[in-house]
């Protein structure tokens, strides 16, 4: 490709997911790239998201493994000794491990690394400590951070980040929201053996979710749960612990009721990180929830200054903010025909709460496609996987399928249950796919398998 008068053809702040994937995409293309970052590599995701939540879910899975166990002949007595320092160690040393990778794999790519707070100074120079770089294109992949309400006391409460600082593993906690974070976090607490409450303000968690399935997980967690719903947070205390050293918190809920804790975490959403930047210097627009305003093609309102990710306040999840990036430095850098490269589709995401029991979808919820329809054909399925038949456990799995009638076409697939990730995972090929149910019906289960149900369900439950 041809260069510039520039320092960098591309300049990315912020080596998270999107970050990272643009940088590398443009390096592979022959863009003199560098990569500026004040925290860590790897963004969120990797250090305090994604692959840290997935390794403490793993952790909370084994009491269950082991109540089970039972059943299947183990002699198991006790529940073995927790220790939470442990965990976290390993953890840490994990989350090092992969931020090596990171930046090895940045460095091979042949992407300049220039570890510091960037700030814009105009169009094309990025001010790094008393550093200048000048750039053709500015890619802002900077991510987000969490935001909590503003009430008395808040500052006593930790967030997700916060979690997994955390030393001392708390024996009572509350939890305070009703999503991804603080449905997998909760669940995590629980199967370590804390003792949780959970407040939200809605009628059902993971509301944003088909609807039936939502309450399905609702449930289940208000089985292991004090399950606070229609109930706000209205102040924080702290006080002496009684004849020991230390102190515990009391929370006031809107409704009077007072619960006493070691820990309140706050997982009530996130916002993009666009403050300090120099934005608003140089004429970036950003929209009503803060993040960049950018079109389709990831343009934010000034020529040559692009965002993806979480900072773009889109949908804000990993493999997105990673295809983004992709889409961007290719259509930046791939020669010649830039115009033709194709403009991503948020279609058919799918995606995964790690909570217990694990949820997952593709496509539309039953509400949406009633919306969009004017007629909806819905396959279920609830039963007790295989492997509780023999322990007796009240674990039961939920499978939802949307059809459109006119045209056989699936619409929507939704489960809750043990692997909804990984088999759901499956079902979104099938919908790009544009599968439809006589598709799925051809096609041979695996036996014994829960994920065979999807394509043995014959009898809609609701055919209008
Ligand atoms: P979510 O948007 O999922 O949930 C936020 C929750 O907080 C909602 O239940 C919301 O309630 C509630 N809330 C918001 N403001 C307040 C307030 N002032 N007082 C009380 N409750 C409030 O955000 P999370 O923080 O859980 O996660 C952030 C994002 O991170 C997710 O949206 C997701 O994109 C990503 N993520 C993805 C994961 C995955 O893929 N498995 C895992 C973790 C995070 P209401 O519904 O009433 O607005």
């Amino acid at each position: 490709m041809q260069h510039n008068e520039f320092d960098f053809d591309f300049f990315v702040i912020g080596a998270g997911s999107g970050g990272v994937r643009a940088a590398r995409t443009a390096a592979g293309l022959g863009a003199r790239t560098a990569i500026a970052e004040q925290r860590f590599f790897g963004g969120t995701c990797v250090n305090v998201g994604c692959i840290p939540k997935k390794l403490y879910t793993y952790a909370a899975q084994f009491a269950h493994h082991w109540r089970d166990a039972v059943s299947y002949g183990w002699q198991t007595g006790d529940l073995p000794a927790f220790d939470w320092q442990r965990l976290k160690d390993n953890k840490d040393k994990e989350i090092n491990r992969l931020n090596g990778i990171y930046r090895n794999i940045l460095g091979t790519a042949g992407v300049q690394i220039i570890e510091g707070r960037a700030i814009l100074e105009d169009v094309h120079r990025v001010r790094i400590g008393d550093q200048v770089f000048t750039a053709q294109h500015i890619l802002i992949a900077t991510g987000g951070h969490s935001k909590m309400p503003e009430i008395p006391g808040i500052e006593l409460a930790i967030d997700s980040d916060g979690f997994f600082e955390l030393t001392k593993q708390p024996k009572r906690v509350l939890v305070v929201g009703g999503g991804y974070i603080a449905t997998e976090l909760a669940g995590v607490f629980a199967g370590l053996g804390s003792t949780v409450h959970l407040v939200h303000r809605g009628n059902v968690l993971l509301g944003d979710f088909d609807a039936e399935i939502a309450s399905f997980v609702t449930e289940a967690i208000a089985s292991y749960t004090d399950l606070n719903l229609r109930s706000q947070v209205s102040r924080i205390e702290k006080h002496i612990k009684n004849n020991e050293s230390g102190h515990e918190l009391l929370v006031t809920l809107d409704n009077g009721r007072q619960i006493t804790v070691d820990t309140v975490l706050f997982a009530t959403g996130r916002k993009p990180s666009t403050a300090g930047l120099g934005l608003e210097k140089i004429g970036v627009q950003l929209d009503d929830g803060g993040g960049v305003h950018v079109n389709e093609f990831y343009e934010s309102s000034v020529p040559g200054i692009y965002a993806v990710g979480d900072v773009i306040n889109r949908v804000t999840l990993t493999p997105v903010a990673l295809a983004e990036g992709q889409m961007l430095a290719r259509r930046l850098f791939r020669q010649p025909d830039v115009a033709s490269a194709p403009v991503m589709s948020y279609e058919l995401i799918a995606s995964a709460v790690f909570s217990d029991p694990q949820l997952a979808t593709v496509g539309l919820t039953e509400a949406q496609a009633r919306q969009q329809f004017s007629a909806v054909k819905v396959f279920k399925s609830r039963f007790r996987p295989l492997k509780h038949t023999m322990t007796g456990a009240a674990e039961f799995t939920l499978m939802k399928m949307l059809v459109d009638p006119a045209t056989d076409r699936v619409l929507g697939v939704h489960m809750a249950g043990a692997d909804a990730a990984e088999i759901i995972q499956g079902m979104a090929v099938a919908l790009q796919a544009g599968a439809t149910k006589a598709d799925f019906d051809n096609t041979l289960g695996i036996h014994p398998t829960a994920a065979e149900e999807f394509v043995t369900m014959r009898t809609p439950v609701s055919g209008s």
